[in-house]
């Protein structure tokens, strides 16, 4: 079960959505007509056309207005749920990519109830274009599959966006935790146990959206922390948590 993992950095992160950008270009995915809403985020929210968001919040910390940015796409769930909800009604509606881990939807998921596959993700991720098809990062399986990076990772300019196999992306999660945990101690790795793509942040999750961590407003933390996970991957992300 290695795979392929996303490593994301917070901290290293400026907003400059790049990422976003690459994203729609390499899917081939056109702007989302928006309006402003009193935020630098645009668009407000993931859709048929933007599979990768650069999120904005703000939050006071000590008196101060700090800018919390979280650049949301799948998870590439290791034990995917949306993946579940659309095969309990069409065969072959999704698959799980055995060499990367990648979860893809196929044409035929559009056939399953859209509402009960976005409410089956933990993280309110996938969403429905105007041909109604269900969509959603596809971990670049395309680039991936011929030995080149994710076009979001390929674009960012700071590091904030890694990837590679899970074992490297585990490693350098932990490092470069382990070097942010004495000046910020909130600082956590986002459900690594359970996910390909893997957030740190070096405070509460919730400050940075409300869908960071599983289940944080879906309410289906539980669903995803009860399914099995392999003893190699268990024994790994138990020197991952913080103490
Ligand atoms: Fe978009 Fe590809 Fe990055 Fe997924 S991996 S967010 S599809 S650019
Ligand atoms: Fe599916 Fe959501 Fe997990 Fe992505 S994050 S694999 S959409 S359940
Ligand atoms: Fe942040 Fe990198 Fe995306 Fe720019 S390209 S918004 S620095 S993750």
């Amino acid at each position: 079960m290695a795979g392929k993992s996303f490593f994301i950095d917070t901290t290293r992160c400026t907003a400059c959505r790049g990422c976003q950008i690459a994203c729609k270009n390499w899917n081939r995915n056109g702007a989302s007509m928006t309006k402003n809403t009193g935020s630098h985020q645009n668009p407000p929210d993931l859709d048929g056309n933007t599979f990768k968001l650069v999120r904005f919040s703000e939050a006071e910390t000590n008196g101060k207005v700090a800018w919390y940015f979280f650049a949301d796409q799948c998870r590439h769930c290791l034990e995917p749920p949306c993946k579940d909800a659309i095969e309990g009604h069409v065969k072959d509606g999704a698959a799980q990519d055995a060499a990367t881990g990648a979860v893809t939807y196929t044409d035929k998921a559009k056939e399953a109830p859209f509402d009960d596959v976005r409410s089956s993700c933990p993280y309110d991720i996938p969403r429905q274009a105007a041909d109604k098809k269900l969509v959603k990062c596809t971990m670049c399986i395309d680039r991936v599959s011929n030995g080149l990076l994710p076009a979001c990772v390929k674009v960012c300019p700071t590091g904030a966006m890694n990837f590679g196999d899970r074992d490297a992306m585990l490693t350098l999660a932990k490092e470069r935790l382990e070097k942010l945990k004495g000046k910020y101690p909130k600082a956590q790795l986002l459900d690594a146990d359970q996910v390909r793509t893997i957030f740190l942040v070096v405070d509460e999750p919730a400050k940075y959206h409300k869908n960071a961590v599983a289940g944080l407003s879906t309410g289906n933390a539980r669903k995803l922390a009860a399914r099995p996970v392999s003893k190699p991957v268990a024994g790994l992300l138990r020197v991952l948590r913080l103490g």
